[in-house]
């Protein structure tokens, strides 16, 4: 079965890998050191994406999740990220956090095969 017929990665997971890829490398920012992370946060930012429209984060709870898209603080990448570099997924870590590795980039089917 190829990852395109698998049916339970969220169809926006690819374009979520490409935003993050793109915007580790505008801010400077690396992805974790432990690859499982990385994949499950971009999943869920890919689930948000594909069921309400925008990559609510998906580390935090929410009472209405419809509400808190339209309210866009929290949509990835959510405001305290914007503003101050924090990530609190650790998706988007600094080279001086003890959990950044080297990449900013990161092959497809290394992250499926870490949440699959
Ligand atoms: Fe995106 Fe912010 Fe969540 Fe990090 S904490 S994944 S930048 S929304």
């Amino acid at each position: 079965m190829t990852n395109a017929e698998n049916s339970k990665i969220p169809p926006s997971f690819e374009a979520m890998l490409k935003f993050s890829q793109a915007y580790a490398k505008r801010t400077g920012t690396f992805f974790c050191i432990d690859t499982s992370v990385t994949a499950v946060v971009i999943e869920g930012l890919a689930k948000h994406k594909d069921e309400y429209g925008a990559p609510l984060c998906p580390c935090r709870h929410y009472d209405d999740k419809t509400e808190e898209v339209s309210s866009t603080y929290w949509n990835c990448p959510c405001v305290p990220m914007r503003e101050r570099r924090e990530c609190h997924c650790m998706l988007f870590l600094p080279s001086d956090n003890e959990f950044a590795g080297s990449n900013q980039l990161i092959d497809i089917d290394v992250l499926l095969n870490s949440i699959v």
